[in-house]
């Protein structure tokens, strides 16, 4: 498909071509008319020589008057060949290279009219003219005049060739003019493009460059910065409904779970124990699920604040392992750390603490019973300056389908759901930010049946 500047291009070069062409047409005619009527007014120069001639002395016509007749005609023009008849049509006089010559009916010429003609002698193009000489109202003699059109020819050529370097210059020229005046056009569009691939939900209060030129181009780019702004004030009012909502759940969210754990002391019979335990463990996913809410309303809004530290890495994977060891050791699961070597960085400690402890907590709870979690810190592997730590499980997997959107907002593979396994789907949205705002990378390598491995990696000093 062309592009509007294609388009733009291809229209000049098809009407100035056109132009150009019928112009080309027009000067071709004209010359080759305005340059026969010249070979035309010799050939009658030539003729008048000779119609006086024969009027001068109309009988004349022993060999010493061919002669005379001759050397006029040859002399006055020599390239221009004769043939004289007189009324009976029989030659008085004539040049060797029309005496090959049959065609021109001189009967006519005796009638009284002219006739014009190309013809072509010994492989050379002349122009040929038959005039009745009248000599006291009666006409006489009948001339054959033929000049050789080489001069036309010659003109004519050098028109062709002119054509042939002005015409295609010409639109050379025309593509090159319509190419800078669409580029010159079309840049504070491309500006505008670029500035609007740029723009995501983060970055919404962005605007496009207008250019200065109040034309089309400009209305344009008004009209979606006017779009932005309604889409970003769209957006912020609802990140603040989420933030709030969220923010005004958590409270009463609070009062029912200490209400119902103090209720639940007083109560004796089992099954309405029961069924406060339940209660209990829903109001904590509501909970979880409103703090979730509302940190990613933060990190939408850029609110958030990392309160950067020294943090050993090594020693903070120990410690999480430790605060999930209770949940695997209940499936019986092997917990394995590996350390490659103690590693530092600057970070904030507790944001990285829950990204770390959601990967274990999924990797444990996608493992079958009696299986392996395995964690790895390994640092200066494929690229110097980063360190990985890898969480790989014993679990379903992830299908290749499933692997691009797990990182999405209330994303949850059919496994999950199907399995009933307790989330929200919001985990792993909220550890990508994270790890993003860390100058890190979150991603995921995963075949059915094989478990996954999830890789962490943040960029680190190496102090080697
Ligand atoms: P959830 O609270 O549902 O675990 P997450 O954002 O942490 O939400 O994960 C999103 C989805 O990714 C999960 O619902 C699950 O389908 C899939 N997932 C995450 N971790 C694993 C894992 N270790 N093994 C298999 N699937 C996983």
């Amino acid at each position: 498909m062309l592009t509007i500047k294609g388009k733009i291009i291809l229209a000049n070069l098809l009407v100035f071509g056109l132009m150009l062409f019928g112009f080309a047409v027009t000067i071709y005619r004209s010359t080759q008319e305005s340059e026969m009527a010249k070979l035309e007014a010799r050939i009658q120069v030539s003729a008048s020589k000779l119609q006086r001639q024969l009027e001068d002395e109309p009988d004349n016509q022993e060999s010493s008057g061919k002669h005379e007749l001759f050397t006029l005609a040859a002399d006055t023009f020599p390239e221009v060949k004769f043939r004289i008849l007189d009324r009976w049509g029989h030659v008085v006089i004539e040049d060797s290279a029309l005496a090959a010559y049959s065609g021109g009916s001189w009967q006519k010429a005796l009638a009284g009219s002219s006739e014009k003609a190309v013809v072509t002698l010994d492989r050379q193009r002349y122009r040929y003219l038959l005039i009745p000489v009248e000599i006291d109202d009666r006409i006489e003699f009948v001339l054959q005049l033929a000049a050789p059109m080489t001069g036309v020819q010659a003109s004519m050529r050098r028109l062709i060739t002119l054509f042939s370097i002005a015409i295609p210059t010409a639109l050379f020229l025309t593509a090159l003019s319509a190419y800078l005046i669409t580029s010159i056009a079309f840049r504070p569009m491309s500006k505008m493009v670029e500035t609007a691939k740029q723009i995501s939900s983060r970055n919404l209060d962005e605007r496009l460059a207008l250019p200065k030129a109040r034309d089309e181009v400009r209305s344009l780019g008004q009209a979606l910065n006017d779009m932005m702004l309604r889409i970003d004030e769209a957006f912020k009012s609802q990140r603040r409904f989420v933030a709030e909502a969220s923010h005004e759940i958590r409270t009463p969210l609070t009062i029912i779970y200490s209400e119902l754990e103090y209720a639940k002391r007083y109560i004796k019979e089992q099954e309405a124990a029961q069924s406060i335990d339940v209660s209990l463990s829903e109001i904590d996913r509501l909970t979880q699920m409103a703090n979730r809410l509302l940190l990613l309303a933060k990190l939408d809004a850029s609110q958030l604040v990392l309160h950067m530290g020294s943090v050993r890495l090594d020693e903070l994977l120990v410690e999480s392992i430790q605060l999930v060891s209770v949940l695997a050791s209940k499936k019986d699961i092997d917990l394995v750390l590996h350390i490659e070597k103690a590693v530092e960085l600057q970070a904030d400690k507790e944001r990285l603490k829950a990204v770390l402890l959601n990967l274990l907590d999924n990797a444990i709870k996608y493992s079958p019973p009696n299986s392996r979690v395995s964690v790895s810190l390994l640092a200066d592997g494929e690229t110097p300056g980063r360190v990985r730590i890898v969480i790989k499980d014993s679990g379903p997997g992830i299908s290749q389908t499933e692997l691009p959107h797990i990182f999405k907002r209330f994303y949850r593979a059919s496994g999950a759901r199907a399995g009933r396994a307790p989330g929200s789907g919001l985990g792993l949205a909220i550890a990508k930010q994270l790890v993003k705002l860390h100058g890190g990378g979150i991603s995921v390598t995963s075949k059915m049946g094989e478990g996954a491995s999830f890789i962490v990696d943040l960029p680190y000093t190496s102090n080697k």
